[in-house]
């Protein structure tokens, strides 16, 4: 049987990701969408590969440029937000969402109102309006199914018992590549230093969030929103090899743990194979080579964007928006050169502080703190770039 795929975010580190599985199992897979940012070349030379029926570019202004690249081919072109949004919109098995940060909300939006399910590695969109995502994939019966390693190992470890007989959700976090260095030595490092994960490989705005640990923050908001045991009950635990992807204890004590080799590949064919499972090209993991497993609590004095996220979920509201919003601007400008690493929570830091309170409803109100709070973050960005 052959189920039909719409991708979003095609050209990033997951949606690659995506497509070399599909490649590999390619009678089981129709590609319906396959959409980008502003990377015409690589969107065009994957559209002419998998052959979806439709192919979207985010930036307006490249229109003329994919339609050129796919002339003579048959598939369908279309630039910018509503088309992304009317592409998710499509009849399709599956959509994955891998679009990084809040522009990817409105497509998996789009998908989860229309019943289709969604493979959510696009936590921002969660973290920005988990209440009205949850809330859609109940009214349409269409599922969230997790991504995200530590998200997918906890669903996984879910299928041992109910979601009422859990006790706690223990997050692992490998502590990123800063884990052991003072906060001084901090206040210098580079964008490529951020970038250079010790275990994973990945996109440039994850790979910072990993470094200043805002990632493992963002993540326990997604497990809230996900798996509803009460956030008292969600746990963050530093384990650098990136072996056991995550936890969950039970009332009973029994702790059922997800482990695997750290390659997102084997929590996205999780995510599309569900609820049968599918072969991967992975490596299978070696115990006696690795031989030890490591643990330590996290330090949130060196690291304070996890109680800052911890803090902006009890609070609730837009308060999750605002952080995340405001973290996208700090770490593009981190990434651009702009402000100096600790500056990436300062700048959410003080975005928090500023921001008024709000509960919002909809959509609507969610596109606009976010809006509002990005215009903050940039005051505050200028200010640590002029200081
Ligand atoms: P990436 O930067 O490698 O790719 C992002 C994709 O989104 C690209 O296809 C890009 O064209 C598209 N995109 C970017 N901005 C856009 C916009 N404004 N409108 C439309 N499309 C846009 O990112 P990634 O590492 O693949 O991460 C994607 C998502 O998955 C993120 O939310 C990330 O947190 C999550 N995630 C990634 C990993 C990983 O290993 N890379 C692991 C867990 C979760
Ligand atoms: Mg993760």
């Amino acid at each position: 049987m052959t189920r039909r795929l719409s991708l979003f975010g095609a050209t990033g580190s997951v949606g690659q990701s995506t497509l070399d599985l599909v490649r590999r199992d390619g009678e089981s897979w129709q590609v319906a969408a396959l959409t980008a940012n502003s990377d015409v070349a690589e969107l065009a030379r994957l559209a002419r590969e998998f052959r979806p029926d439709i192919a979207v570019i985010a930036d307006e202004t490249r229109y003329a440029d994919l339609a050129d690249a796919l002339a003579g081919t048959g598939i369908e072109v279309a630039a910018g937000a509503d088309a992304l949004v009317a592409a998710s919109r499509q009849p399709a098995d599956l959509v994955m969402a891998a679009i990084v940060g809040c522009a990817g909300l409105a497509p998996t939006m789009a998908a989860l109102e229309a019943g289709t399910p969604v493979a959510l590695a696009n936590k921002e969109a969660l973290v920005s309006a988990g209440e009205l995502m949850t809330a859609a994939s109940r009214a349409s019966g269409a599922a969230i199914l997790p991504v995200d390693s530590e998200h997918n190992a906890i669903f996984q470890c879910l299928a041992g018992g109910r979601i009422d007989q859990v006790r706690r959700i223990i997050l692992t976090a490998s502590g990123g590549p800063f884990r052991t260095m003072s906060a001084a030595d901090m206040a210098r490092v580079t964008p490529a230093q951020a970038v250079a994960h010790p275990n994973w490989s990945m996109g440039a705005k994850i790979s910072v969030d990993s470094a200043t640990m805002m990632n493992k923050g963002l993540e326990l908001i997604e497990a809230h929103h996900l798996f509803p045991v009460g956030l008292d009950r969600i746990e963050i635990l530093v384990h650098p090899q990136s072996v056991i992807h995550s936890l969950v204890e039970y009332i009973d004590c029994s702790t059922l743990a997800q482990l695997g080799s750290p390659d997102m590949r084997i929590p996205i064919a999780s995510a599309l194979a569900w609820p049968d499972r599918m072969a991967t090209p992975c490596a299978p993991l070696d115990l006696a080579t690795i031989a030890r497993l490591d643990f330590e609590a996290p330090d949130e004095t060196r690291f304070p964007a996890t109680a800052l996220c911890r803090a902006a979920i009890a609070e609730g509201g837009a308060r999750p928006a605002q952080l995340n919003a405001a973290n996208e601007v700090a770490v593009a400008a981190f990434l651009a050169g702009r402000i100096s690493f600790p500056a990436i929570v300062d700048t959410v830091n003080r975005v928090l502080d500023a921001a008024a309170p709000a509960a919002p409803t909809g959509l609507q109100d969610i596109f606009s703190v976010d809006a509002s709070s990005r215009a903050a973050a940039q005051q505050f960005v200028e200010q640590f770039e002029h200081a």
